[in-house]
C-alpha cells in the first residue's frame, strides 16, 4: 500500500538553494520537489508539500509557531501516514521537544529534520536526509523524532552539540530509534508505542511563558541570583546544576533557593553536562539541594526540561497535579 507523507518546510538552511544566476542562497520552491529529486518518485509514497508562512530562521522561533505547527499536523492528521517537518537546526531541537509535548495522544511518526548545508548544495547532507526521512513513515516510530546524519533518535532526547559539524546533533542519553545504512536497523525496544487503540490526537494550544533557565557557575553571586528569581511573573526555573544535580552549599544560595520554593516557583534541577544524570542524593551538595523542595530532571535535555514546563504549566492544573506531571516521564523524556 502507498503511504503518504506530508513535508511541512518552516524555514533554515535545508530550504536553501543556489541562485544559478546571483549565486547567493535563496530559498527553494518545494512544490517541484519530484524534478528536483526524481529517486523520490521510485519510493512508495506519495508527497504533498506544505511551506508556512513567512518561512523562518529558527532563531526566530516563538511558541506561536508551535501552536501553527502543532494545529497543521492536527488539521492533516487523518489524510497523512506520516510528517516530516523540515526546521533550522538552531532550534530544532527546542520545537521538536515541545511538539513531543503538545502532540498528545500521537499515534503517527512526525520527523523532524534539517540540515548545516543547504538542499541544493551538490552533497548535501540535506538531499539524502530528505529522502531518508521517510523511515519515519513506517509505524515503528510513532512518535516525534528526529532524523540527523544516518540516525533518527527521539526528539525531546535531543540537543544540538556542534555548530559545525554534519553530525550535529547528540542523543546522550538514549540510544538511536534508528540507524540507516544499507538497510534502516530499528531499535524496536527503545521506540514508544501508542496504546492499542489510542484516544483521537489532541494538541495543546496554550504553552505557559514564565519559565526561566539558570546555568550556574562558580562565582555567580548572591545579588545575581536573587535578581533573577525576582523576575515578575516568574513561574518556574529549569537549573542547570553541575555534575550529578549538585550546587554550592553556602548557606546564602540554599536561602534564595528555599523562597522562591516558598514562594510557590518550581525549580527543576538538571545537569550542564551533556550526558548522564542528576541524583541528588549522592553528594551533599546535591542532598542540601533536594531538601529546600528542588524537582529532579534526571537525564533529561535542557530543551525538553524547558518545553516540559512550557507544557505542563499551560495545561493550567492544581499545583500537586502539575509537580505530578514533572515527576514522570510523559513522552519519554528522561529515564528515572
Ligand atoms: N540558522 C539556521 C536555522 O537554524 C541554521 C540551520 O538551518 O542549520 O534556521
Amino acid at each position: 500500500m502507498r503511504s503518504s507523507i506530508l513535508i511541512i518546510y518552516t524555514g533554515g538552511t535545508i530550504g536553501m538553494k543556489t541562485d544559478a544566476a546571483t549565486g547567493a542562497l535563496v530559498p527553494f520552491d518545494f512544490s517541484g520537489i519530484y524534478d528536483e529529486f526524481p529517486s523520490l518518485k521510485r519510493l512508495n509514497v506519495d508527497i504533498d508539500v506544505h511551506t508556512v508562512s513567512p518561512v523562518i530562521d529558527s532563531s526566530n522561533v516563538e511558541p506561536a509557531n508551535w501552536v501553527a505547527l502543532a494545529r497543521l499536523i492536527r488539521d492533516n492528521y487523518a489524510r497523512y501516514d506520516g510528517f516530516v517537518v523540515l526546521h533550522g537546526t538552531d532550534t530544532m531541537s527546542y520545537t521538536a521537544s515541545a511538539l513531543s509535548f503538545m502532540l498528545e495522544n500521537l499515534a503517527k511518526p512526525v520527523v523532524f529534520t534539517g540540515s548545516q548545508i543547504p538542499i541544493g548544495v551538490l552533497r548535501t547532507d540535506g538531499r539524502e536526509k530528505l529522502i531518508t526521512a521517510r523511515i519515519g513513515d513506517r509505524p515503528e516510530v510513532p512518535e516525534v523524532s528526529l532524523y540527523f546524519q544516518n540516525r533518527l533518535f527521539r526528539a525531546n532526547r535531543t540537543t544540538k552539540r556542534s555548530a559545525e559539524a554534519l553530525s550535529a546533533f547528540r542523543s546522550y542519553n538514549y540510544p538511536p530509534l534508528a540507524e540507516v545504512g544499507v538497510n534502516i536497523a530499528y531499535n524496536l525496544p527503545a521506540i514508544l508505542q501508542p496504546e492499542e487503540s489510542p484516544a483521537e490526537l489532541r494538541i495543546a494550544t496554550k504553552l505557559s511563558g514564565g519559565i526561566e533557565l539558570i546555568k550556574l557557575f562558580p562565582g555567580m553571586g548572591e545579588e545575581i541570583l536573587r535578581a533573577m528569581f525576582s523576575a515578575p511573573g516568574l513561574r518556574a526555573v529549569v537549573l542547570e546544576t553541575f555534575g550529578a544535580g549538585n550546587a554550592p552549599t553556602s548557606e546564602w544560595f540554599i536561602r534564595v533557593i528555599e523562597e522562591a520554593v516558598a514562594r510557590g516557583i518550581i525549580l527543576l534541577n538538571i545537569t550542564q553536562c551533556g550526558g548522564g544524570r542528576v541524583s541528588m542524593e549522592l553528594y551533599e551538595t546535591g542532598l542540601k539541594l533536594q531538601k529546600t523542595g528542588v524537582l529532579c530532571g534526571y537525564d533529561m535535555t535542557t530543551e525538553a526540561a524547558v518545553t516540559k514546563l512550557m507544557y505542563v504549566l499551560g495545561l493550567g492544573l492544581p499545583d500537586d497535579e502539575t509537580r505530578m506531571l514533572l515527576r514522570k516521564p510523559l513522552r519519554g523524556e528522561f529515564t528515572a
